[in-house]
């Protein structure tokens, strides 16, 4: 009920409260990892690694109403903010960013240069189209990340060291994800969800079942996932998850399209239904009630190559 009422309601600033602070995980000494979110329909992860001497923040939210519970769950612990980190373009991961940055001027903002490019080109507009949304809870920019993480870099964040893997086009244009070998986890930004509904309007749903394919192997013996949505998991088990649900959806998609050109009267409703029946109560990522319809109609663009 709560997230209900952020969508309608967000320039009020109500649910700060609500975001919870969930300690879910603690791998070893040297690490811990906090995952922030806000419960219901549309919530999305930011996490907090912390270090014996600094803190990481990983994504920013949606608007500022929840940047702002980040800031302040990582003003708590006490420590300095070493960087902030982006896992890729979509507005629930960065439009909350200047909020974030704002409160850690010192810390640089690190994402693919991907990402860079496309805050660059597209913030501007995207912040148009999300105050219509949101109102006064979109920030009036998007700072331009300062520290670009190349593929295959090691980075220290948090005291610990990190490989930088650059996935292309799937869930989003691209995907910037973290692996701690000794930490045996894996941050993920949406390469993978965990129990929700995905966004597919960006067009290459085929690209992403293929990502996690190759992700299968390459990821699937670490032990803890860090999704953009949902809860922590082991890595293969999430992967699993993520391609069921893609591929599952794709079937009923091409079977209502039959091999023409766009979706017949009410397919995208059957579609719905079907699918609300596979995987009851997956919260949407995104505030589009109609998720899933619209969801439907992009992957059947997609397999008409329309
Ligand atoms: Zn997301």
């Amino acid at each position: 009920m709560i997230s209900r009422r952020l969508v309608g309601f967000a320039t009020l600033g109500l649910p700060l409260l609500a975001t919870r602070q969930a300690r879910a995980y603690r791998p070893g000494a040297g690490l811990e990892i906090v995952r922030l979110d806000r419960p219901g329909e549309a919530s999305v992860n930011s996490y907090l690694l912390v270090g014996a001497r600094s803190v990481v923040v990983l994504d920013c939210q949606r608007t500022a109403v929840e940047a702002r519970a980040v800031v302040a769950a990582a003003s708590g612990l006490g420590l300095p903010v070493e960087a902030i980190v982006l896992s890729h373009e979509h507005p629930d991961h960065i439009v909350g960013l200047d909020v974030v940055a704002r409160a850690f001027p010192e810390a640089p903002i690190m994402a693919g240069e991907g990402t860079r490019d496309w805050i660059v080109r597209e913030g501007p507009a995207l912040l148009g189209a999300m105050r219509g949304a949101f109102g006064a809870a979109i920030p009036d920019r998007i700072p331009e990340p300062s520290r670009i993480l190349r593929p295959g870099e090691m980075i220290r964040l948090a005291g610990t060291e990190w490989r930088v893997d650059q996935l292309g086009p799937g869930e989003a244009s691209g995907m910037t994800v973290l692996h701690a070998e000794t930490e045996d986890v894996l941050f993920a930004g949406d390469l993978f969800g965990s129990r929700a509904t995905p966004w597919l309007l960006d067009g290459h749903a085929r690209a992403w079942i293929a990502q996690l394919e190759t992700a299968l192997p390459r990821y699937g013996g670490i032990g803890t996932g860090l999704p953009g949505h949902g809860a922590a998991a082991p890595v293969a088990a999430l992967i699993r998850e993520q391609l069921g649900y893609l591929r599952a959806f794709e079937s009923l998609v091409r079977t209502e399209l039959a091999g023409g050109a766009s979706l017949p009267e009410g397919a995208a409703a059957r579609i719905r239904g079907a699918t609300d029946a596979r995987f009851p109560g997956y919260p949407r990522v995104a505030p589009q009630p109609n998720l899933i319809e619209l969801n439907a109609q992009s992957f059947a663009r997609e397999l008409a190559g329309r």
